[in-house]
């Protein structure tokens, strides 16, 4: 199945590319994570791959295994920084009609820093 088209003019390109601010947490050669503008949790952090990718199904098919291995790694430093590794965290990905995706840039969401719940609560 064909997927979606990137469009590069997403907001998440655009933090990307140092148009538009973002409170930065970490950065690699793979990743970079930041704050939500909105957060949902006591700790809200978003990390993106530097690659182009509209969502999940498009960067597991379409990255190499170095940029996951990398991405990934991205994601558990990034908790590690925000000081939620002993406490524990919550990961989620949206893709899809159904998930609501907002921005068409693969993102991870780390929320924590409370205890969460159930998951679709
Ligand atoms: P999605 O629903 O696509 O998985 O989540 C997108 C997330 O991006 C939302 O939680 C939203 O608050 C956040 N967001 C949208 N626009 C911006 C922005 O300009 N800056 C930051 N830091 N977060 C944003």
């Amino acid at each position: 199945m064909m997927g979606q088209a990137y469009d590069p003019s997403n907001v998440f390109a655009r933090i990307l590319r140092g148009e538009i601010p973002a409170q930065k947490v970490y950065e690699s050669a793979y990743a970079l994570a930041f704050h939500d503008i909105t957060p949902a949790a006591a700790t809200h952090v978003l990390v993106i791959p530097k690659e182009a990718h509209v969502s999940l199904v498009d960067f597991v098919a379409n990255a190499s295994p170095a940029t996951i291995q990398g991405f990934f790694q991205a994601v558990t430093e990034t908790a590690r920084l925000m000081g939620v590794e002993e406490s524990g965290y919550r990961i989620l990905a949206n893709h899809g009609p159904n998930s609501g995706q907002e921005v068409p840039h693969f993102h991870v969401h780390i929320v924590g820093g409370q205890p969460l719940g159930p998951l679709l609560a």
